[in-house]
């Protein structure tokens, strides 16, 4: 639990990201660092080995403005199923996610992983059952070793090659001239957008959490960088329950269960052939998507 100590690594620890500037997850880092009701409740239970059954129940919550984002989320989510968040900006899907490792507290109802409710979870625990990929890549000027192991010190070489050769990022290392051991960041080699994604999600196949948050990259980069990352994003979440917040019709198409998000409410789920057939919510945003 030593990355947990100071404030400021116990939020790096549970960032995993994309760069897309603020946005998203960023907003839960300013948010961690002040908010001082997010605690261990006494007697909160570490969890590890979850399944990745996940219910809300019920659940609404409002930012400090008090104005009602959440207005009552139903949901059951089977593990390993791959769930995509859509519906119009500002409609809650981000807020929704960041429920699931309480980057905020739900006002009513509860959400519940393997039927526990996240609440009475330790948050390291519970924070450490969740890899979240988000367009901000949080990396900090050590070695390629060092960010990649950040959240499972102890991993050992073989393990983190592995977790680098699943995300793409071996023929990167083996290109540069001291490996593992090349410093990166300001005082050392600057890895490009693509690359520092490819490590940010080779941390989480280190990880190896039963829950994926992914906060889908809106701004494509080029092509065949674009088509690795996708790749290896398919394979993180196999096996894992996923939440995608999305925005690409592609994902949204492979997903297992399509919600769409209307003004903090479930208004439709489904796939996407019945959602299309039901000409809702979802079938004038694909149609958007599809002209776009
Ligand atoms: P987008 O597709 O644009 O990312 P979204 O569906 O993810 O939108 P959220 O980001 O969850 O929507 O925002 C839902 C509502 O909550 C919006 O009205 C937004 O302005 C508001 N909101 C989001 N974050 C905060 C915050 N930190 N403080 C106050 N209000 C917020």
């Amino acid at each position: 639990v030593g990355v947990f100590f100071r404030p400021v690594e116990k939020i790096n620890s549970v960032i995993e990201t994309y760069p897309k500037g603020i946005a998203g997850f960023r907003r839960y880092t300013e948010l961690l660092d002040t908010e001082p009701d997010i605690v261990d409740r006494p007697g909160a239970r570490e969890v590890s080995g979850l399944s990745g059954e996940i219910r809300y129940e019920g659940v609404r919550f409002g930012y400090a403005d008090g104005r009602p984002v959440l207005d009552g989320i139903d949901l059951h989510i089977r593990p390993g199923e791959t769930v995509a968040f859509v519906g119009p900006s500002g409609a809650g899907k981000t807020t929704l996610c960041s429920l699931l490792p309480r980057f905020y507290e739900v006002a009513g109802g509860r959400i519940t992983i393997d039927g526990i409710d996240v609440r009475d979870m330790t948050l390291a625990s519970l924070r450490g059952q969740i890899g979240i990929v988000q367009q901000d890549v949080f990396l900090f000027g050590g070695t390629i070793r060092e960010n990649i192991a950040y959240g499972r010190l102890e991993a050992s070489e073989a393990e983190i090659l592995e977790a680098a050769r699943r995300a793409r990022l071996d023929g990167v290392i083996a290109a540069l001239p001291e490996g593992l051991d090349t410093v990166i960041g300001e005082r050392g080699v600057k890895l490009s957008g693509g690359q520092k994604q490819r490590l940010a999600i080779a941390r989480i196949f280190l990880k190896n959490p039963p829950i994926l948050i992914l906060d889908e990259a809106t701004s494509a980069l080029d092509t065949e960088t674009e088509r690795a990352i996708q790749e290896s994003l398919r394979e993180l979440s196999e096996g894992r329950t996923s939440l995608v917040i999305a925005h690409r019709l592609a994902t949204i198409r492979d997903a297992d269960r399509i919600v769409v998000v209307d003004a903090g409410r479930v208004v439709e789920q489904g796939r996407h052939g019945e959602l299309l057939g039901q000409g809702g919510v979802y079938s004038r945003l694909a149609a958007v998507q599809r002209a776009g």
